[in-house]
């Protein structure tokens, strides 16, 4: 399985950024090593600014290339809830060399995903309110309907490009609120209230 994560799909964060906003999505690949779900996140010895980005995570239900915006319902089913850890420091440096950014997101457990998924049918999906708490404070909090590109609009644009094939996730970016975690906090992610993933930073 693979994993394709957006970037600047919310306003308020490409803002944050400094960043433009996009005029097509944006969107870079993390490996299957990426992914994370235990408890305990160990803080990568490379980074001295790791920060936590909370997104909405599509799992894709079949196969498909050139899927049209018409159809793109059809190739998901679940929507769950995870982090697209980033170290902003190397972010930085890649970003102003004109440098590749995989080393500040591609590392091993920067993509923390939530055990369980919401069946989309239970979902209003350009009304799902999703946040992350870290140390019980909210940090982050979301809206689907502010997504500048909706998902079916990504799974449009992305399978232009790249075959998507089941089981694959897309992290559909991050709203405003991006801060750096430090060793000892909690993060906990809830997607319309409910707590999807708790995770400890060692
Ligand atoms: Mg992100």
């Amino acid at each position: 399985m693979k994993i394709i994560c957006i970037g600047r799909n919310y306003s308020n964060h490409a803002k944050e950024m400094n960043s433009p906003i996009p005029k097509e999505p944006l969107f870079f690949m993390k490996p299957d090593t990426a992914l994370f779900r235990e408890s305990n996140f160990y803080y990568p010895e490379f980074t001295k600014d790791l920060h936590h980005e909370v997104e909405l995570v599509v799992k894709i239900a079949k196969v498909g290339k050139h899927i049209s915006v018409a159809n793109a319902h059809k190739y998901y089913n679940e929507i769950g809830l995870g982090i697209d850890f980033t170290a902003r420091d190397l972010q930085r440096e890649c970003k102003e060399k004109g440098l590749p950014w995989e080393k500040a997101k591609a590392f091993d457990n920067s993509a923390v995903i939530s055990q369980k998924f919401i069946p989309k049918d239970q979902l209003e999906l350009n009304n799902i309110t999703f946040s992350l708490t870290k140390n019980e404070e909210t940090v982050q909090e979301g809206n689907s309907r502010d997504m500048l590109f909706s998902i079916d609009v990504l799974i449009s644009h992305i399978s232009k490009y790249i075959t998507l094939k089941t089981g694959d996730l897309i992290y559909t970016g991050t709203p405003e609120g991006v801060s750096p975690i430090q060793i000892g906090d909690n993060l906990s992610g809830y997607l319309n209230g409910n707590k999807l993933f708790s995770i400890h930073i060692k």
